[in-house]
């Protein structure tokens, strides 16, 4: 049967209006006044905004690290993200074994992913090490629809500077999106250990550790990088810092191109105070990069208002108070990453309208530039006759997150005691209601894998 979604007021990164949607099997039909109801299930939206379905590409679900594993896999995660309005997610994925192949990892996500994911999803590949037949092979990922890769530049399985200008050579050959996680590794590592050798193990050492001069000299290397490449699309997850940014927005007033910025809710809302609880507190907060000071929060918040910024996820990685507790005795043992998924719309709506950043702005670092930049678009991230009939429904009223009203298998949220302004009422993906009254109506598996394509529609 078809749907009509009647009389709300539809909010799209170009404008806002109201109007009825028509949604006929699983597309958005027509747009528009008092469009017919008959033989259609109706959904009143009247007092209600109408949004595109969250796109969420930086996700880690099921992530298995060796001696932790992450605890939402792609069900329980799913549902997180749904009952926050998430409707596709894009996840980053673990290493795999030493010397594996791009599709040995993406294989073993499929494996992870189908029957139980309730949302639709994709997979970034990721780099381990380089060499002529894992660069030939990114070829085969974009025929299977993969079509952006992740490399680091810190932890185990970073890549060298020689390895990286190799991986953006191929990816400018190829047309893919490169996301990258830019830390100085030696920077970092030499800081821990200086740390630590001084007794200094207590969390707020996680963020003394990891400055952020070596986020922004990682970027700016990178920049320096990708322009010896001829500007491959090159994206930069989580960006953390006022520093960070800085460089972005200066190597694009030079004439850089094709460079993207990410950054999360937790930077944009939480800071590095939180490493200073008692009792182990500051351990929930343990991620990388680090929670940062309150200029940087501003100045995020400054780039999404001047569009510097193009995109808002969440690095969606939970662990249980009990794995976080490890690192009571040495911060390093803690595995590193929050909980988020579900939090990101309601709270990132929240607290843009609070700094008066019009909504439209935030629905297109939430939905429509993520879909563009990594080829879902137009298929996902935006209200339009022809794309996917993935939309939420929006009401403002006020809730206080707390543990007790999220979805996920975590046991702690970083975000208690917000208060948010909008809440998330009605999820549909594909024209399917999944999400109504704060119940599940969806089967464990009724997420689709999207393949996506190479980005046709770059949003600058
Ligand atoms: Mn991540």
């Amino acid at each position: 049967m078809a749907t009509v979604i009647k009389n709300g007021l539809i909010i799209s990164p170009e404008k806002s209006f109201r109007a009825d949607i028509l949604i006929e099997k699983e597309k958005i039909k027509k747009i528009g006044k008092n469009l017919s109801t008959e033989e259609c299930r109706v959904i009143d939206a009247t007092d209600k905004f109408v949004i595109p379905g969250g796109v969420d590409v930086h996700t880690h679900l099921d992530l298995d690290l060796g001696n932790y594993r992450v605890v939402d896999d792609f069900y329980t995660g799913t549902v997180a993200a749904a009952f926050g309005g998430t409707t596709t997610i894009v996840d980053h994925i673990a290493f795999g074994p030493k010397n594996c192949s791009l599709m040995f990892q993406i294989n073993k996500y499929h494996e992870l992913a189908k029957d139980k994911a309730i949302i639709d999803y994709s997979f970034h590949g990721v780099f381990q090490h380089v060499n002529e037949d894992i660069l030939e092979e990114m070829k085969k990922l974009v025929r299977e629809g993969i079509t952006s890769f992740k490399i680091y530049m810190t932890y185990e399985n970073m890549l060298t500077d020689e390895e990286i200008l190799k991986v953006l050579f191929k990816a400018k050959e190829v047309g893919v999106v490169i996301a990258v996680h830019a830390e100085n590794n030696g920077a970092v590592e030499y800081l821990r250990e200086y740390y630590v050798q001084k007794g200094n193990n207590k969390p707020i050492f996680h963020a003394r550790s990891r400055p952020d001069s070596t986020e922004a000299e990682a970027i700016n290397r990178m920049i320096y990088l990708s322009e010896i490449a001829g500007y491959p699309h090159l994206y930069f997850v989580h960006v953390s810092t006022k520093k960070g940014l800085e460089e972005i927005i200066a190597a694009r007033k030079r004439g850089a191109r094709n460079i993207y910025c990410e950054t999360c809710t937790q930077y944009l809302t939480l800071t590095e105070e939180r490493y200073l609880g008692e009792d182990c507190e500051g351990l929930k907060y343990i991620m990388a990069p680090p929670l940062r000071k309150k200029e940087d929060v501003e100045a995020l918040w400054e780039g999404i208002r001047n569009d510097h910024v193009d995109v808002i996820a969440t690095d969606h990685c939970p662990f249980k108070l009990e794995q976080k507790l490890q690192g009571k005795d040495d911060f390093r043992i803690a595995p590193g990453g929050i909980p988020g998924v579900e939090e990101r719309i309601e709270i990132i709506l929240t607290e843009g309208k609070k700094r008066k950043i019009p909504l439209e702005n935030l629905v297109s670092k939430l939905a429509t530039n993520p879909a563009r930049i990594y080829g879902l678009y137009p298929k996902k991230g935006i209200i339009e006759i022809g794309s996917d009939a993935d939309l939420i429904l929006l009401k403002e009223n006020k809730k206080v997150i707390s543990t007790n009203n999220r979805h996920g298998a975590g046991d702690y949220t970083a975000y208690a005691g917000f208060e948010v302004d909008f809440s998330v009422d009605t999820v549909i993906q594909r024209g399917n209601i999944i999400i109504e009254d704060d119940k599940l109506l969806v089967t464990k598996g009724a997420g689709l894998f999207i393949k996506r394509e190479t980005a046709k529609y770059p949003v600058r």
